[in-house]
């Protein structure tokens, strides 16, 4: 998969529509389109990076950044009270269906493991 035909490359350089939460010149947040919970969204490096065992390619500090614009996204939707879950599929046996790493913020509802 390279970036002109990775799904979320375009959502980040804004090829296809999504609802923005979050944008700053390394991290991208958006709503999923498929929301499993009252707040569900999706908190993307913008440099293409497929899982975590791409991770070491992302700049010094990206990574942080991820999450802390989950919490901020968290923050932002009002879920930080209630609190919420921050979930990577990552590979065939999580379910993962795009090859763009991401965070999943899911929160408003009483949240399970699998
Ligand atoms: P994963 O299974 O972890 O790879 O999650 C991929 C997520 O991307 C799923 O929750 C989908 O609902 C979501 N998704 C797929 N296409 C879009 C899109 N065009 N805009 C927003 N979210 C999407
Ligand atoms: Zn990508």
């Amino acid at each position: 998969m390279n970036q002109e035909d990775c799904l979320f490359c375009k959502i980040v350089r804004k090829e296809l529509n999504s609802n923005v939460v979050y944008e700053d010149d390394e991290v991208f947040a958006f709503e999923d389109i498929n929301g499993r919970a009252p707040v569900h969204v999706l908190v993307v490096p913008r440099q293409h990076v497929a899982n975590l065992e791409e991770i070491g390619q992302l700049p010094d500090g990206v990574t942080k950044r991820l999450f802390e614009v989950a919490s901020e996204v968290a923050e932002k939707l009002d879920v930080t009270e209630g609190g919420y879950a921050v979930r990577i599929n990552n590979g065939q046996d999580a379910g993962q269906e795009v090859f763009h790493l991401h965070l999943h913020v899911l929160g408003g509802k009483r949240l399970g493991m699998p």
